[in-house]
């Protein structure tokens, strides 16, 4: 047993891209009632031929782009063989021998780059609904809806070393699949075959787990229980297993059987592709800029530190919302309070961010009063949660409540004379130089002023008395 070899993690996702119709028919793929979106191409029936979805191709494109993977000049489908109720025409459409692209990489938030050995274009087969504990017989339903609908397979190379980094690889992925609008978190599937080995053993696959937080459980508890199998000095079967949402374990399934067992033959109903150089690299050049180049210009441009950049471009609906708001007020401001106090009520209450539709002008307007003064960061606060949760503008809530701050100089010296008279031990006390009477002071004045003072202008008032006296 060579520990040289630590954990060894590589992922095969599969993500569900989010075209209308389906992969190689017309079928929607989004209808809710069971098989209603099936017709003789997507259930396979003799004699229909498909035709590729042009959609989920540009798609699928995209994403070997963005990894940046190798694009194959030239591309075929193959059929894969298989007998199983889910692919009613006995294979399933992929590609094997030549995908889309190969050899590209994604780089961890730690830095440490991941390969990516694939990426390819397949139909999903159908979705089996076990019924058990339905009725008096256990029997099993399926729903052909989800049969063609277009995946990208997007395999890694086993360069993954804890549960965290493939959680952390799925976050990049999916960053990068917003960026490219070519998944939908809310509606789309991400599902992973995570294949793990614990120094040098046998491989382990565990198929078909749904999910970035699956994904980081499942192995979990797959990396512990074959470093546990060592130390029972047995060996680890090479196998398939089953991962149990609920208990967060794996079972073995089968097997494992190698990918010629599938025996995959040229799908001769598809034409092979060609692509001229020149093509892909016109579609490379129209690649959005994606979070890594744009977090990194956020540094530059605006002066962030990496940590906020990063977090600004690692969400598109708020990376673009905080360059609107940035135009017209200050940038260090925006981007503190973007991803701090709104991002909070964006989790708090479960919200989409991509469907909020805020108004950056508002955003700027109300945060240039609090830059300037005249809102305190509480009522910065109010109006964001009011805006987001009741669809209040900042700028109406702050008018209609009264509560930016219009007081004259005259008005809190008055406060400040008043509130150091009632408070002569604090005075006392911070004279000498007690900083915590400093903030009981300033609190008493926000009290007389009902909050419309500007606390670090109420600060100086006090300290220049103090001084004087
Ligand atoms: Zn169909």
């Amino acid at each position: 047993m060579s520990k040289e070899k630590g954990t060894m993690i590589g992922l095969e996702c599969h993500v569900q891209l989010n075209t209308d119709s389906k992969l190689f028919c017309g079928c929607k793929t989004t209808a809710e009632e069971p098989n209603s979106a099936c017709c003789p191409i997507c259930l396979g029936h003799p004699g229909t031929k498909p035709v590729l979805n042009a959609k989920a191709l540009d798609y699928a494109m995209k994403v070997a782009l963005a990894l940046d993977c190798e694009i194959n000049q030239e591309f075929f489908f193959s059929r894969k063989t298989y007998f199983y109720p889910d692919m009613s025409k006995n294979f399933q459409i992929t590609q094997y021998e030549i995908p889309v692209g190969e050899k590209g990489h994604i780089m961890l938030s730690n830095g440490k780059k991941v390969g990516i050995t694939r990426v390819h274009l397949e139909e999903d087969p159908a979705a089996l609904v076990h019924t058990e504990g339905m009725g008096s017989s256990n029997f099993c339903l399926v729903d052909y809806n989800r049969s063609g609908i277009p995946l990208v397979e997007i395999v890694t190379d086993p360069d993954m070393e804890t549960p965290e980094e493939a959680r952390d690889f799925l976050d990049q992925l999916t960053i990068i699949l917003s960026y490219l609008k070519v998944f939908s978190p809310t509606t789309g599937t991400l599902k992973a075959d995570c294949n793990v080995s614990v120094y040098g053993n046998n491989r382990v696959e565990v198929k078909n787990v749904s999910g970035k937080k699956g994904v980081e459980k499942a192995l979990a508890f797959e990396v512990a229980r074959q470093k546990h199998v060592l130390l029972e000095d047995k060996e680890i079967a090479m196998e398939t297993r089953a991962f149990d949402e609920e208990k967060g374990t794996t079972r073995a399934t089968r097997s494992k059987e190698t990918e010629a067992d599938y025996g995959y033959i040229f799908e001769s109903d598809l034409t092979a592709f060609r692509l001229k150089k020149s093509e892909i690299d016109e579609m490379r050049n129209k690649l959005p800029e994606l979070h890594g180049a744009k977090s990194k210009r956020f540094t530059e441009a605006f002066g962030l530190d990496e940590y906020t950049s990063k977090v600004l471009a690692g969400n598109f609906a708020l990376g673009n919302l905080f360059e609107q708001v940035a135009k017209d007020t200050d940038a260090n401001l925006a981007a503190n309070f973007l991803t701090r106090e709104l991002m909070a009520v964006v989790n708090r209450s479960e919200l989409d961010i991509d469907s909020l539709e805020l108004d950056s002008k508002e955003i700027s307007s109300m945060l240039s009063l609090r830059s300037s003064g005249k809102i305190t960061e509480k009522v910065a606060k109010d109006a964001i949660i009011v805006y987001l949760t009741k669809g209040v503008k900042p700028t109406k809530f702050i008018d209609g409540q009264g509560l930016a701050m219009d007081l004259n100089k005259g008005e809190i010296e008055k406060a400040v004379e008043k509130a150091m008279a009632e408070n002569k031990a604090a005075v006392a006390d911070l004279k000498r130089g007690k900083q915590k009477s400093l903030n009981f002071i300033v609190g008493q004045v926000m009290r007389l002023t009902r909050a419309k003072a500007n606390p670090k202008e109420v600060q100086n008032i006090i300290l220049k008395r103090i001084k004087g006296e």
